[in-house]
């Protein structure tokens, strides 16, 4: 079902009137995680006045560390939606438990399949048999293969708003948190007809490093990109290092439609 043999026209995927894929170059943006009411707030005006098209924030966190802040839950998700209606943007939140998915489902706009459970079966299963647009994530370890047969699993169930994401995948380099595997996007786009935006800021881990890569992820025909910001990335509670501070996130929205 993912593959152009069965599909030669591009899917687009269409939320409160924001589009991905086909022509479109869409921009989703927000913290790693929701932190407060104060800080998704904040994230939710500069996403509107930058011209973020979806806010994003994490509230079940698949962090490394169990010690490391799990996110705020579904009380987090309750602040990401006041957000984003605040501020008229569709939201989208990662959802890690097949059992949250439908209570998910009432409140974000998109759902989120992180790295860590792009082969999490039952996961990919219980997000087919919802009405909500699906960002996949390619697994770290994770060949092109593997990424559309994981969508398939999702479109299998009868939901065909699918969407898929690079974010990086490991390597022996460890200069940067992961490796963007910028050909991805050009190869994904020979072979399915589902839109493939590119996440620069989890596949680097560094905040210098997101502006060119988000450029790059255009110049090879990314139907967008999705970047991480925060209003005080010094005291973020999850992925302080690779989140942009106000002016920078701004100067990349500048640059990235310039
Ligand atoms: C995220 O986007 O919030 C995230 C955890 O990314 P990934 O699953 O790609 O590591
Ligand atoms: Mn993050």
């Amino acid at each position: 079902l993912a593959s152009r043999d069965h599909k030669s026209e591009d899917t687009i995927i269409e939320v409160k009137g924001v589009k991905i894929g086909g022509d479109e170059f869409t921009v989703i943006g927000g913290p790693c995680s929701v932190e407060s009411p104060e800080q998704i707030s904040a994230c939710a005006k500069l996403a509107n006045e930058t011209g973020v098209s979806i806010l994003r924030g994490g509230c079940f966190k698949p962090r490394t560390s169990p010690y490391s802040f799990q996110g705020l839950g579904f009380e987090g998700l309750e602040l990401l939606q006041q957000a984003g209606s605040q501020f008229n943007l569709p939201v989208i939140t990662e959802v890690m438990d097949t059992e949250d998915v439908r209570k998910v489902v009432e409140r974000a706009d998109m759902l989120q399949i992180g790295a860590r459970n792009m082969q999490n079966f039952a996961l990919l299963k219980a997000v087919g048999q919802v009405n909500r647009p699906v960002m996949l994530k390619r697994g770290l370890m994770a060949s092109i293969e593997e990424l559309l047969n994981a969508a398939e699993y999702i479109l299998a169930q009868g939901n065909m708003q699918v969407f898929l994401c690079e974010r990086g995948i490991r390597t022996f380099e460890t200069a940067t948190r992961n490796t963007l595997d910028l050909s991805a996007v050009p190869l994904l786009k020979q072979k399915t007809h589902l839109p493939i935006i590119v996440d620069p800021s989890h596949a680097v881990g560094k905040r210098e490093l997101v502006l060119p890569m988000a450029k790059a992820a255009k110049a090879v025909g990314a139907h967008g990109v999705m970047v991480e910001f925060h209003p005080d990335p010094d005291n973020a509670l999850s992925d302080g290092p690779q989140a942009l501070p106000p002016t920078q996130f701004a100067q990349l929205m500048h640059e990235l439609h310039s």
